[in-house]
């Protein structure tokens, strides 16, 4: 072995086994999902209540359909950057149909919602700006946030008194500013205060962004965070993913002409990377065609998690996110197994997916479960929030 090489694979080895220690070593583990929530692993058949895939569109018939026609007719892949080759007009068609039901006048698809967050906060802010995000916002924002190159301040969770505090000290400092938050939190499923979070960003000439990756297709009859208050409240920059609720794989940023128009020139994570291949960029028209035609299937996922939570005596959720903080690593993981050996999947979550101290079960609901696989899993769950109250 060259020494550079020992040198690497020592430093492997030693990382691994202090995550390991630590109950923070992660395992990719074969998943083979059907339909209805069933899924494949380790020769077992079990109910995954962890998957994103709100409303069963990555197994429903018309979006299958719609993604075979379209690899047949365009091929397996986009070939290019959509500013060479890639453009497929299939791509147009979805950023109006994604425009149109956002009600905004633009809206531009990137790689995964992953690369949308790269990609918008760095093309709008860099050195001598100011950004601010909620501590629990999802990684890539907070990742898109310290590649700008601005100075980057977390503000406390859903506080808009901490959040006007950090504003009224640093924006006058800086040139713009920037705000970005989840709508739907990913690991702990409440909803972001938008209407307090515009006022915020109109008086002190801030920028939102929100990310909405849970809220499309199942917060008010799908239309997503902005819709879930009354007027709805949009941010400048809606953010979102075509991965989850409709079951396909992409991100997109629905906000104005010129915004948009900035991005497709500056965005980095858009220039150099392939467009998306058309199956997928079919897959999600067919699914928000779906969504836009089907409130009822948006809104079962939420009365799912409502069903669960009444009968474990868990407080009310606002989405299809239902968290059971557990605390600690191990713990967390032997619940998770526990649960596994009852014929569930829910995946345990560990820092730096969530703080330190706050490892938890994360249970997701989609409109394909059943209900009596809602009831087994209550009835699964109750007993282990009694032993964890019994304990604190
Ligand atoms: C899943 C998620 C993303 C990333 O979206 P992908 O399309 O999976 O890359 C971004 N933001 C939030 C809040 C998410 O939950």
């Amino acid at each position: 072995m060259s020494s550079n090489t020992a040198s690497l694979e020592e430093f492997a080895a030693r990382k691994l086994s202090g995550l390991e220690r630590r109950h923070l070593r992660r395992r990719l583990v074969q998943s083979d999902n059907r339909p209805r929530m069933v899924i494949h692993r380790d020769g077992r058949e079990l109910v995954n209540f962890c998957s994103n895939d709100y409303l069963g569109m990555a197994h429903d018939p018309a979006v299958i359909a719609a993604s075979q026609a379209a690899a047949e007719r365009y091929g397996a892949g986009s070939g290019a950057s959509r500013l060479v080759t890639g453009g497929h007009p299939l791509l147009f068609e979805l950023e109006q149909r994604l425009a149109a039901f956002k009600d905004t006048e633009d809206c531009i698809i990137f790689g995964s919602g992953y690369l949308a967050n790269l990609a918008i906060t760095p093309a709008l802010a860099g050195p001598g700006d100011l950004i601010l995000v909620d501590e629990l916002a999802h990684a890539c924002l907070h990742s898109g946030a310290k590649l700008s190159g601005a100075e980057v301040i977390v503000f406390r969770h859903n506080d808009l008194a901490d959040l006007e505090d950090r504003l009224a000290t640093a924006r006058a400092g800086a040139r713009h500013a920037m705000i970005l938050t989840d709508g739907v939190f990913s690991m702990d499923g409440d909803l972001a205060p938008v209407p307090g979070l515009i006022d915020l960003a109109d008086r002190f000439d801030a920028w939102l962004l929100v990310d909405d990756a849970h809220g499309l297709g199942v917060i008010a009859q799908g239309r997503g965070t902005a819709h879930a208050f009354s007027p709805p409240a949009r941010a400048s920059l809606q953010m979102g993913t075509l991965s989850k609720s409709l079951g396909s794989y992409g991100g997109y940023l629905c906000a104005s002409r010129n915004v948009c128009e900035l991005l497709r020139t500056r965005a980095r994570p858009l220039v150099f990377t392939t467009a998306l291949p058309p199956a997928a960029i079919a897959a999600a028209l067919t699914a928000l065609e779906l969504v836009e035609t089907s409130p009822e299937r948006c809104e079962r996922p939420v009365e799912l998690a409502r069903r669960f939570v009444r009968q474990c005596g868990l407080p009310e959720p606002a989405s299809p996110i239902v968290p059971v903080i557990i605390g600690d690593e191990a713990e967390a993981l032997a619940a998770s197994q526990s649960l596994l050996s009852s014929g569930f999947l829910v995946t345990a979550i560990r820092p730096p997916t969530v703080p330190r101290g706050t490892a938890r079960l994360r249970i997701t609901f989609s409109a394909t479960h059943q209900d009596s696989d809602v009831d087994a899993l209550a009835r699964a769950v109750a007993p282990m929030l009694q032993a964890l109250e019994a304990v604190s």
